[in-house]
């Protein structure tokens, strides 16, 4: 890990977040998991009696709580297709990159299922593939009533073409 930080916290969709400040090549460590280290038994207990999303588990011996301020990496956000990935190292846990991240890319990982579901999922996931998603399911939801209303608009047309016509017969038999 170089000196300078390659990031800056920044506004992101949900608040705070983490961006580059220059392009990070893959594999490169960003940004270390900074925090107390509590036994992971015991953060179990803390948890329940007050919610905290920033305590990072380990392993199954160690935990950390990396609610500090001082941990930047607290800001990196949640997103289903991140672009860096927790990566435990010498003992200590680091952010580190998955692919290539531009300079102004947000810094993003996957938090897990147990988060999602716990936080995430009941308001909505934010990241930016899942607001693709829900964008072109409501592009499709768009498109398929178009074509319902255009297909009943055609249906009515017909129904009036026939109408005519047989009216029109019926003038013709008149006369
Ligand atoms: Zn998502």
């Amino acid at each position: 890990m170089t000196d300078i930080k390659p990031f800056r916290v920044g506004r992101s969709r949900t608040g705070l977040g983490l961006f580059a400040t220059r392009d990070i090549a893959r594999d490169t460590d960003i940004v270390e998991y900074k925090g107390r280290r509590i036994e992971t038994t015991k953060a179990k207990e803390l948890e329940w009696v007050r919610p905290n999303r920033y305590l990072f588990e380990i392993n199954s011996r160690w935990t950390i709580d990396g609610a500090s301020r001082r941990n930047l990496a607290r800001y990196v956000n949640h997103a289903c297709r991140p672009n860096a990935e927790a990566v435990l190292t010498g003992g200590r846990m680091v952010y580190r990159a998955t692919k290539r991240i531009r300079e102004g890319d947000e810094i993003t990982v996957d938090y897990g299922k147990e988060y999602f579901n716990l936080y995430l999922k009941p308001i909505g996931c934010l990241c930016l593939s899942c607001i693709e998603k829900r964008r072109e399911t409501r592009r499709l939801a768009r498109k398929r009533a178009a074509r319902r209303a255009s297909k009943s608009l055609q249906s009515k047309r017909r129904a009036k073409t026939i109408r005519k016509t047989k009216a029109r017969r019926k003038t013709a038999r008149r006369t």
